[in-house]
């Protein structure tokens, strides 16, 4: 007998079956696939996603977290994409306010005028030499173009300039050599990952016209034109007939390219890793806000607070297959040694380590130019696969993906014949919709929604799901909830909720994706068993998939 979650996916893919034509489908459910999907369902297109892994499992899973105009990118000359970036920015903090937050971010400076002269150069030929450590001069050049494209409204400060006296007094942990520290307004996303599935949600509630589908995989298209699709959890094959493809794969779209007979070579993906600590010293160091530092030699580190831990992160190496990307023992002696010189008192411990992860950008192929400063912005091609057009996302970042979900699906109705009608740029995103933004909102909020539930469950409940808490309280209504043994502030009830109606397939989909449990170090092996029996109970895994999906849960840990 089937559960509920289980029948759920038979459903849709007898739906596929029985009904395979669409207007677009849609391959990959990383961040843009799912944007895009939103923008067709919104236009009333007949509309089909399919995700070989989990939805935002890929590249999505994988960022800094930081939603951002990116000031790098000013000395790359981006001007439109940090433009597009500050605006899409500031409309990700009013429509999804329940994971996207201002973040203030500081800049350590060394010197006054590195960078200087290597950056109108770089500007003017985008060619690869050696970076230097943004000097001062530099820094305020790019931060006054910031504050000119994303103060909104002057809500967020502007930009400020701290001395040494003043910074030293800011950050007492700071290397000592600092002459300058820079402060301006960004913002990070906490969940990217759950607003990710939130947005899918969003997408498919708006009728039977729109589709989705995760662990299954574009394999080929046939001499029409036909999409062919292996579901991965049966091995069964099925074949859809849309009249527009789009490859939205990430760092495998030239890979998924091949695989359905056109070939191209669009891509040029660079890896970064990030790890996860529990230093509490080193969080307080940072107060609160993001620090961000380039070393003499051009290389780069962040370091963020984040959910009680501290991210550090990334790097930036090319590599040939996505597939193979892992985070080495040398990227995390490199994110010590440069945390350390920031906070030269402040050591990580490798021991601190409870989380590490690494992901493929998805940049546009550039040649002889160094990764960092290959550009981010997207650019969308346009093939035939048979009688049917494919249009292939390249490049992109985080925190533009309404804009391109936009322009990707205005190209697919294009393709159609039809044109956009309608807006999302002011659409809130989930849990979003609602969001109580003021401490009296807050309380009144929750009163009105916990029933049965403590006003602190409640609170819980809206930080980790926003406004969405409402219909998990409704769900558990009278019921007494069951506190899971090993993870205290998770109930059973909570899990299945997530379970049933977030597509959970894998343990992981649920301990990685749609909770921060392994990102925030709490995935114990008692934890990861204690969530296999519940899960598993209710996917029908037998005792050797529990044991399996509860060890492929230890992914990225430190155990
Ligand atoms: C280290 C790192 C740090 C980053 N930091 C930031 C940041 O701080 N801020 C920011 O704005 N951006 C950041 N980015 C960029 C951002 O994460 C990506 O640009 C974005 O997530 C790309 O989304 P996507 O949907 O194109 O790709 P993906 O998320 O990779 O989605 C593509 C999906 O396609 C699926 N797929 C592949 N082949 C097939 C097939 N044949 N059939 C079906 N499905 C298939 C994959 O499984 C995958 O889930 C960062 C990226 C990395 C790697």
């Amino acid at each position: 007998m089937f559960t509920e979650s289980v029948r759920r996916r038979h459903d849709i893919i007898d739906s596929l079956r029985s009904d395979p034509q669409a207007d677009v489908a849609i391959i990959g459910g990383g961040i843009y696939g799912i944007s895009t999907l939103r923008e067709l369902a919104l236009a009333g297109v007949k509309a089909i996603l399919a995700e070989r892994g989990d939805y935002a499992g890929g590249s999505s899973a994988s960022s800094s977290h930081l939603i951002h105009g990116g000031i790098r990118y000013l000395e790359n000359g981006e001007v439109r994409l940090v433009k597009e970036s500050l605006i899409e920015r500031n409309r990700l903090l009013d429509n999804a306010p329940h994971y996207v937050k201002p973040l203030g971010t500081t800049i350590p400076i060394f010197s006054t005028f590195s960078g200087i002269v290597a950056a109108p150069l770089r500007l003017l030929t985008h060619k690869a030499f050696s970076t230097n450590e943004r000097g001062a001069v530099l820094i305020k050049i790019g931060l006054v173009l910031y504050d000119l494209f994303g103060r909104k409204n002057g809500t967020l400060p502007a930009h400020e300039f701290h001395g040494r006296k003043k910074s030293l007094k800011h950050y007492p942990a700071m290397n000592r050599d600092v002459l300058y520290t820079a402060h301006y307004s960004d913002a990070c996303i906490e969940q990217p990952e759950r607003l990710a599935v939130e947005l899918l949600a969003d997408a498919l509630a708006t009728g039977d016209h729109v589709r989705s589908v995760n662990y299954v995989e574009a394999v080929s298209t046939t001499p029409e034109g036909e999409l062919v699709l292996r579901d991965r959890l049966s091995d069964a094959t099925l074949t859809l007939r849309p009249k527009v493809i789009v490859n939205a794969s990430g760092p495998w779209v030239d890979l998924t390219n091949r695989a359905l007979g056109r070939k191209s070579n669009y891509m040029g993906g660079t890896k970064g890793s990030h790890i996860v600590v529990d230093n509490p010293a080193l969080h307080d160091a940072c107060r609160g806000r993001e620090v961000f530092f380039e070393n003499n030699d051009g290389r780069i580190v962040l370091i963020l607070p984040l959910l009680g831990k501290v991210l550090v992160g990334t790097t930036d190496l090319p590599i040939d297959n996505p597939g193979n990307a892992s985070c080495t023992e040398e990227e995390i002696d490199y994110f010590i040694q440069l945390a350390g010189h920031v906070f030269p008192d402040i050591p990580i411990e490798r021991s601190q380590i409870v989380y590490r992860y690494t992901g493929v950008r998805p940049l546009p192929a550039a040649g002889d130019l160094t990764p960092g400063v290959v550009s981010r912005d997207y650019r969308i091609t346009i093939d035939q696969v048979g009688s049917t057009s494919m249009l292939s996302l390249v490049g992109g970042k985080w925190t533009t993906f309404r804009a391109l979900g936009e322009h990707l699906g205005e190209s697919a109705l294009d393709l159609l014949g039809r044109t956009r009608e309608h807006s999302t740029i002011d659409t809130p995103i989930g849990g979003g919709v609602d969001f109580p933004r003021t401490n009296t909102e807050r309380s009144q909020w929750i009163e009105q929604h916990c029933g049965t539930l403590s006003a602190e469950r409640m609170d819980q409940l809206l930080s980790r799901y926003g406004s969405t808490a409402a219909s998990l309280a409704a769900e558990i209504g009278d019921s007494a909830e069951t506190a899971l043994k090993t993870l205290p502030g998770y109930t059973a009830q909570e899990v299945l909720w997530l379970v049933r109606r977030e597509w959970v397939a894998t343990l992981s989909d649920l301990t990685h994706r749609r909770t921060p449990l392994a990102f925030t170090g709490q995935l114990t092996s008692a934890a990861r068993n204690e969530l296999a029996k519940l899960v598993g109970t209710e996917l029908g895994w037998s005792a050797q998939e529990r044991r399996q999906q509860a060890a492929a849960a230890a992914s990225g840990l430190s155990d």
